[in-house]
Order: structure tokens, then C-alpha cells, then sequence
């Protein structure tokens, strides 16, 4: 079971992690975009952190809409309210619930990814955090019908987004920054698709040892 506890463990690891990979996501944004994702994902989620431990939210649902509205506030750029109403999504999904079990915890990444959908209007194979998100989605429900525990619905979400943020090299992008290039955003990984898969595979490395569910 995913507990409050481990959503703020979640948090803490994403501080890390996007602290982390501030140069390598800025890089892959220098190639198709505007050289900002790393220190838009850096900055927001060092934000996450202090409003976190500023207001100390209590419930798994109000820990997520916390982050959802820092990253609205503090991110410039399409990422920032991207991921903002993924976790507003998130959120909503999980009102009232103490504890998350396996398909609690695939429906929230549904509800995220719908949100994300909605929001920025990106079809499959538009070169986008939509093309990691969607196959994770698949994955995870994949896992669940099959029986899969916590940690085995994680993992193959993980795997299946690392490989659809892969799969973003060859395409051409029609949405945001990187589709001003037309065909010169082709051979380039997607900066946001690579976000976030580090999102769900951190979720996996945190999440993955909560296996009681
Ligand atoms: P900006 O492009 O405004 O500088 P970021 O660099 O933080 O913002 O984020 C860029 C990422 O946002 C892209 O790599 C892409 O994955 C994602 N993105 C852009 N537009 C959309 C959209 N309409 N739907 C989904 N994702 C999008
Ligand atoms: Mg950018």
C-alpha cells in the first residue's frame, strides 16, 4: 500500500532526482527547444519541497494538489501547468483515500496522464511527455488485470515509459516549442517524454518496496 508517507518520499526523491538530471533534461531541450526543462523541472520541484515541508499536508490527495499548484506557480513554460494538472488530476482521483492500493495507484497515473491530455491537446507520437505517459498508463492497468503486486505494475510502468521516450527520437514534433523546428526535430529525444519517465521510475524506486497491496 502507498501510504502519505511514501507520496512525501516520492516528493523528496523527485527533488533529487530532477536536481540530478538539471543538465541532461536542459540539453536535450537545448536541441529542440529553448534550453530551459532541466531548470523549469529543478526549480519547481525544489518548490514542491519547501511548500512540503512549509504546510505539511497530511493526506495522500492534498500532498499532490500541493505540488500541483507549486508547480503552476513556479514553472514558466508548457511543462509547468502540464504537470501541474497531472497532479491536480492526481489528486482528485485519490480524494478521501488513507492508502492507495494497486489499481488506486494505476487509476491516479491515468487520471494524470488524461489530465495531461486534456490540458496540452497532444495525440500519441506528437513528440511529447504524452508518448512516455501513455504507454506507462497501458502498462500499468496491463500489470494490474494480470495481478501484478505494487513493485510489478511500477516496474513495467517504468520500462514501458522509458521505451516510449525512446521511441519519441525518430518522430517529428507537432506540439509545443520543439514543432517550430518541423522536421529538424526529428533524431532528438523529447526533453518532457524524458521527464517524465524519471517521474514514474522514481515513483518505481520509492513505491516498489510498498509490495503488501
Ligand atoms: P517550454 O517548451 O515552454 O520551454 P519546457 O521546456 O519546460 O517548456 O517543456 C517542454 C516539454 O513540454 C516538451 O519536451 C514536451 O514533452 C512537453 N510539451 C510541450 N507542449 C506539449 C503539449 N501540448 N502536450 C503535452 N506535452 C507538451
Ligand atoms: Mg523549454
Amino acid at each position: 500500500m502507498v501510504r502519505a508517507e511514501h507520496v512525501i518520499s516520492w516528493m523528496k526523491a523527485l527533488r533529487q532526482v530532477f536536481r540530478a538530471n538539471k543538465e541532461y533534461l536542459t540539453q536535450l531541450d537545448a536541441a529542440i527547444g529553448d534550453a530551459d526543462h532541466g531548470i523549469n523541472l529543478d526549480r519547481g520541484f525544489n518548490a514542491v519541497w519547501d511548500e512540503l515541508e512549509k504546510t505539511r499536508p497530511g493526506e495522500i490527495s492534498s500532498i499532490l494538489k500541493a505540488a500541483a499548484m507549486t508547480l503552476i506557480k513556479t514553472v514558466g513554460g508548457a511543462s509547468g501547468p502540464l504537470y501541474g494538472t497531472f497532479f491536480l488530476r492526481a489528486s482528485s482521483a485519490c480524494a478521501d483515500k488513507t492508502e492507495l492500493g494497486a489499481a488506486a495507484l494505476v487509476a491516479i497515473w491515468a487520471a494524470g496522464l488524461e489530465g495531461v491530455r486534456q490540458r496540452g491537446k497532444a495525440a500519441l507520437n506528437d513528440k511529447t511527455m504524452v508518448d512516455a505517459l501513455t504507454p506507462a498508463v497501458t502498462a500499468m492497468q496491463q500489470a494490474l488485470e494480470n495481478g501484478g503486486d505494487l513493485g510489478a505494475i511500477l516496474a513495467q510502468g517504468a520500462a514501458a515509459a522509458e521505451a516510449g521516450m525512446q521511441n519519441t527520437i525518430p518522430l517529428q514534433a507537432r506540439k509545443g516549442r520543439a514543432s517550430y523546428l518541423g522536421p529538424r526535430s526529428i533524431g532528438h529525444q523529447d526533453p518532457g517524454a524524458t521527464s517524465s519517465y524519471l517521474l514514474i521510475q522514481t515513483a518505481a524506486n520509492v513505491w516498489g518496496k510498498e509490495r503488501s497491496a
